[in-house]
């Protein structure tokens, strides 16, 4: 069946956004799957869409508008969960596609949610505190007809922190006109939010990468170089934790530029910089790279942590690792997938890898719900444990379908929608 939304992507002919390689990627995972064509078309499609435009008074005392954006995927297995973005790359195809990702994440890591993201077009870095708080607070009022605890829970992204969850999980009680914890996750402690979840995405791509080193038969950890693209909330925090491992991380980069130690790089000790001077960049005990040298280095694991459309079939085939391990969403273009599947590169996909987040969001909120809290051991513990199972589906799935890990998560993941769409039936 060939639809409209299917037609304006068909007609192109390379991949040249997000929704492209989520489209591309869910083509080639139903194709291994004997489902009803009408199903794959349902899932195919975001339930709904959001777009509001909005003023801000800036500091000047001028306005400015602003653009911003959520797109619920799929409710079907729950409420829809997903990130909120603040980057002037947002536009609808990206926040379409993230959302589907997230909808296939929540499948496969067992999670009782369906997929959601949201995001605003604008340069955090060119916002002052009070314009970042206003912005937030203006686009929180614009999102109340669609989000609720029970409907639809942002969470942070790119651009986003704890401290832009607090305004929202203020704005939203302020209306409601009492406390409502359970509104978004990631926020601070003090209000709500859980141990462990600031550094959970990170703490879970090294989860999932040490799985993948041992089931490859790869023990010298002490000589395992890691390269890692991007250094906020997942790229820092996946390098502070590979390093407490015990692996030696040898370049990171951030969005002006990467640092580069053949000897490894004391991550604390960069995380500290990084904060000091809001850049890597200069970092004194290392060497300057660029982005795109950063990607080819000579490594065994490369871990994108910025964001989509980073690995390409331009520079895929120079990619050095053994081992791709997806921080981000969507870094890995399909032309690239398949150059790095010739290659005998092990690329283990956004949805498995970076699912940390949404798992220990997911521990945030029914901790919300029943206004009982967990300590962080028992927070680590329960996200290892889901990273691990997340980690054996996938694997289960890859043998059975003989695919890679990218296919075989999102056959899982769309094998479990496609069941409770076909159980819950077609309303009316
Ligand atoms: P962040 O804003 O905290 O950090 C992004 C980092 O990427 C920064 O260091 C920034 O300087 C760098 N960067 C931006 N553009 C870049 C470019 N063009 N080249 C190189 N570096 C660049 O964002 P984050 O929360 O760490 O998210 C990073 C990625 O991980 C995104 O794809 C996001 O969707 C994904 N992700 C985040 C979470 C989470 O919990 N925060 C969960 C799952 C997935």
């Amino acid at each position: 069946m060939v639809t409209a939304l299917y037609m304006e992507r068909e007609n192109r002919d390379t991949i040249s956004d997000a929704y492209d390689t989520a489209l591309v990627q869910y083509d080639r995972a139903v194709s291994h799957l004997d489902i009803a064509a009408d199903v794959v078309e349902y899932m195919r499609y975001p339930r709904r869409e959001l777009t509001v435009n909005f003023p801000v008074r800036r500091d000047t005392g001028e306005l400015e508008m602003f653009t911003g954006y959520r797109v619920h995927h799929s409710t079907v297995l729950g409420p829809s969960k997903g990130g909120l973005r603040y980057s002037l790359h947002v536009d609808i195809n990206e926040v379409r596609a993230l959302a589907m990702w997230m909808t296939w994440k929540c499948a496969l890591m067992s999670l009782p949610y369906g997929g959601a993201k949201g995001g605003v077009v604008v340069d955090p870095r060119s916002l002052s505190q009070g314009e970042a708080e206003r912005l937030t607070r203006r686009y929180a009022s614009e999102l109340i007809p669609i989000i609720s605890p029970q409907g639809d829970i942002p969470a942070p992204d790119m651009g986003t922190n704890a401290q832009t969850m607090s305004w929202i999980m203020d704005t939203y009680s302020m209306t409601v006109g009492y406390s409502v914890p359970a509104i978004v996750t990631g926020k601070p402690i003090g209000i709500g939010g859980s141990e462990g979840r600031t550094v959970a995405t990170g703490r879970g791509v090294i989860i999932v990468m040490m799985e993948a080193l041992k089931r490859h038969g790869w023990s010298d950890t002490a000589n395992t170089r890691l390269v890692i693209q991007g250094f906020g909330n997942v790229g820092s925090n996946a390098a502070n934790y590979a390093y407490e491992q015990g692996y030696k991380v040898i370049a990171v980069s951030d969005v002006n530029g990467g640092i580069y130690n053949a000897d490894g790089l004391d991550i604390p000790d960069v995380i500290r910089y990084s904060q000091e001077h809001g850049t890597i960049l200069e970092y004194p005990h290392a060497e300057p790279v660029t982005n795109d040298e950063l990607l080819v280095l000579p490594c065994d694991v490369l871990i994108p942590a910025a964001m989509e459309g980073q690995i390409t079939r331009h520079n895929a085939a120079d990619v050095q690792a053994a081992f791709v391990i997806e921080g981000a969403n969507g870094p890995t273009t399909p032309e690239a997938d398949d150059i790095l599947d010739d290659r005998g590169v092990i690329v283990v996909p956004d949805v498995l890898a970076n699912a940390g987040g949404v798992v220990v969001s997911y521990f945030e909120w029914v901790q919300d719900l029943q206004s009982f809290f967990w300590d962080v051991d028992e927070v680590f513990r329960q996200l290892e444990r889901i990273m691990v199972r997340g980690y054996d589906i996938t694997v289960r799935s890859a043998e059975e379908h003989n695919v890679n890990l990218r296919t075989a998560a999102q056959l899982a993941a769309i094998k479990k929608v496609a069941k409770a769409i076909e159980t819950r039936g077609i309303y009316p």
